[in-house]
């Protein structure tokens, strides 16, 4: 129904991982939308969107040298995760790739340019509703540690440029 929350859709800010940005699809008869059929990071985005933020709204990025593993170029976030595109130094002298930085791997290498980029979390200091654990415990009782997933999975093959 227009307006009304769906129960198949998970919420922008309640995406953590990429099983929460499949589609709900289409109800039978309708004609789908891309909120009912995108997927992966375009979902993401048109879900943050409908949430009034732009994923891909960059903060004004240091464009002036290029980030070193040493000095990295740091983009702040008040979220778990951001973006950032990366066009190489000098400016544009490759295809946007986009790279993403969450809390628990802050630091991301373009591999095109191998600029370095770091995120700074400037968010509050605590979310409650956050599940930044490493090492969570399992029904069954023991512990796993697991590399977060990040949305760099997602990234459609033509925002990496050409191979
Ligand atoms: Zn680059």
């Amino acid at each position: 129904m227009p307006g009304q929350p769906d129960p198949h859709m998970v919420p922008f800010e309640e995406v953590r991982t990429e099983d929460d940005l499949l589609p709900p699809g289409a109800e039978p008869g309708t004609v789908p939308t891309d909120l009912d059929q995108s997927t992966g990071l375009e979902r993401f985005e048109i879900l943050g969107k409908m949430q009034g933020v732009d994923v891909f709204d960059m903060r004004p990025l240091d464009a002036s040298r290029k980030g070193t593993l040493d000095n990295p170029i740091v983009v702040k976030s008040a979220g778990d995760e951001q973006f950032a595109g990366c066009t190489g130094y000098p400016v544009d002298s490759h295809v946007t790739l986009w790279l993403s930085m969450s809390r628990d791997r802050p630091i991301e290498r373009c591999p095109e340019c191998g600029g370095v980029y770091r995120m700074e979390y400037v968010g509050p200091p605590d979310d409650p509703h956050a599940n930044h654990g490493h090492g969570e415990e399992h029904a069954d009782g023991h512990t796993n540690y697991e590399e977060p997933k990040t949305f760099a999975d997602f990234v459609k093959p033509e925002y990496r440029g050409t191979p």
